[in-house]
Parts: structure tokens; C-alpha cells; sequence
């Protein structure tokens, strides 16, 4: 596996590769890699001559600095697991590199940056997008893998990319589940055992909701049983639980086959965020 930590070093690499007209598959990480970040890696793989990964903890997307400072890092063993699926190109750049002075450009959204991760972690989309946008425009990809745990980011990449004319099609991967349903994601590492098993109460609360909802339930009736559920356990707090349009999250699904349900919360001081389609 090729390493770059510059910015000019990767564009040299990889231009070189294109002119031999490889095909590029991108899959844009914050590092502390686990199953779900893999099989992102494998279907780039799967459908590409050569896959970029890149590894960078993005200040500009944290409100928090708290948990900026708590992100986890562990570069050597990410290293090690992007060499174990055959990831060709790792690329894990300095903060001076990408930012070199405070960027002024900001990116917005309308109402789709203002509800739900909007809402509760302000400016946090602008920050995706600006990065995002960076990121796309130095490795120039075919694809992009980005998965749908994420599905407010998504939203949010397809429309960068759509309304700003990027040369590049988005994919989208499923969520990669624990055995016992709770999402992999970096976070759970900072959970202890006890936090990581209330952790599923995001993933149980989700299945709770579709099945109300199946059963006639009003929303409104299934978001206090939810929240009922939470209180009953100490050390776990409900943000949000909401049902929206998988098209657009900020309409109202007309029928529950085109719905999104979305969850989001703490276990402890460790934010998780989690969501279902009513097909899956
Ligand atoms: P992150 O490192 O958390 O920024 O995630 C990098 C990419 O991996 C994003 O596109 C995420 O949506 C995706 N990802 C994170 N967790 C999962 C998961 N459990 N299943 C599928 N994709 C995931």
C-alpha cells in the first residue's frame, strides 16, 4: 500500500495511474477503522482498479471540542487493516495541509443542515461538505463510497455533488451491524462494557418504532414510548428519534414504504447516531 501525508505527492501518484486509465474508488474515513469502514474498502475494491483511502479527523465538522479531542486514533492498526483487505492508497493528511489558513468559503444547505445532526450539532454539515468538497476535488475519483449509517451525510454529499456538477458517482453501502445489532461505528470504542451494551438501545429502539408504526401507532405516541424506554435506564439520553423521506429527510413520508427512521443520542458522554428504512 502506497502512504501519502502531502497533498501534491498523492495528486503526482495519482495522475500517473490515470493516465493508464485506471479506474479510482474513493472512501473518505476519520481513521479508527472497523468492519464498516472495510466493507466500504472492499466494494471500492470490487468495482475499481485502485482504491484511495483517506484517513483525517476534519476539525471544521466538530461543534464539540470535546469530542474532537476524544476522536479516536489509531493509525498503525488502520494501517495495518487497509493492508489486510488490499486497499491500494492510503492518504492521511496534516491539518496545515488541508487548511492552511481558516477557510472562508462555507457551504450550505437549507433546511436539510438545520434538522436533526443539524440541529443539535450547528455547523457540523458545513464542515462535512467543505471537506468533503476538498477531498473530492484532490483525488478526483470515479466513485465514492460513503455509507449510509451516516444517511444525514449522505444526503448531504449527494447534493454537494449533484447541485455543484462534481464529476463523480456517489455509492452507497448499507450499515454494518454488531451481532447484536448495535451500528460499528469509531465511537463504540470509547464505550465500557456496561455502555456497550446499553448501546443497543438505539438499534432496539429503531426495530420498536418500525413495528409500531406497522401497527398503526402514531408517531407522536411511538416517540414517548421511545423516550420512555431511555429513561428507564440510567447513564443513556434520546436526542432525537425522528421519520422522514428517504428522498429529501425533510418531508414527511407520504406512505411508511418511502420512510426513514432516524435516531440519535449519548451513551454516557459518547454521542451515537444511528437509523432504518421501513424497507429494510
Ligand atoms: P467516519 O470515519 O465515521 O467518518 O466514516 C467514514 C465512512 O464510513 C462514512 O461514509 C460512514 O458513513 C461509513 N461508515 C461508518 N460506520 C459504518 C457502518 N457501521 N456501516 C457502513 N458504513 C459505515
Amino acid at each position: 500500500m502506497e502512504i501519502f501525508t502531502e497533498i501534491t505527492a498523492l495528486r503526482a501518484f495519482l495522475s500517473s495511474q490515470k493516465t493508464s486509465n485506471k479506474s479510482i474508488g474513493f472512501v473518505p474515513t476519520m481513521g479508527a477503522l472497523h468492519d464498516g469502514h472495510l466493507t466500504l474498502i472492499k466494494a471500492s475494491k470490487q468495482q475499481n482498479d485502485l482504491t484511495v483511502c483517506s484517513i483525517f479527523v476534519n476539525p471544521t465538522q466538530f461543534n464539540n471540542p470535546n469530542d474532537l479531542a476524544n476522536y479516536p486514533k489509531t493509525l498503525e492498526q488502520d494501517t495495518r487493516l487497509l493492508r489486510s483487505v488490499g486497499c491500494e492508497v492510503l492518504f492521511c493528511p496534516s491539518k496545515e495541509d488541508i487548511y492552511p489558513h481558516p477557510p472562508v468559503i462555507r457551504l450550505s444547505f437549507g433546511d436539510l443542515e438545520h434538522i436533526m445532526e443539524g440541529k443539535f450539532r450547528p455547523g457540523h454539515f458545513s464542515g462535512v461538505a467543505q471537506v468533503v468538497a476538498k477531498l473530492l476535488h484532490i483525488v478526483e475519483p470515479d466513485h465514492a463510497y460513503f455509507g449510509q449509517k451516516d444517511f444525514q451525510q449522505l444526503k448531504i454529499v449527494e447534493t454537494l455533488v449533484s447541485e455543484l456538477n462534481f464529476n463523480v458517482s456517489i455509492k452507497h453501502i448499507p450499515t454494518q451491524r454488531e451481532p447484536d445489532g448495535l451500528a460499528m461505528s469509531s465511537r463504540n470504542m470509547r464505550l465500557n462494557q456496561t455502555q456497550r451494551q446499553q448501546a443497543v438501545i438505539f438499534y432496539k429502539s429503531l426495530l420498536l418504532a418500525k413495528k409500531r408504526l406497522s401497527e398503526g401507532v402514531s408517531f407522536d405516541k411511538i416517540q414517548e414510548e421511545v423516550l420512555a424506554l431511555f429513561e428507564t435506564q440510567p447513564g443513556v439520553k434520546l436526542e432525537y428519534l425522528e421519520i422522514a423521506d428517504v428522498a429529501n429527510l425533510t418531508s414527511k413520508p407520504r406512505v411508511t414504504a418511502d420512510a426513514v427512521l432516524l435516531i440519535a443520542g449519548y451513551v454516557g458522554e459518547v454521542r451515537l447516531i444511528d437509523n432504518l428504512l421501513l424497507t429494510e
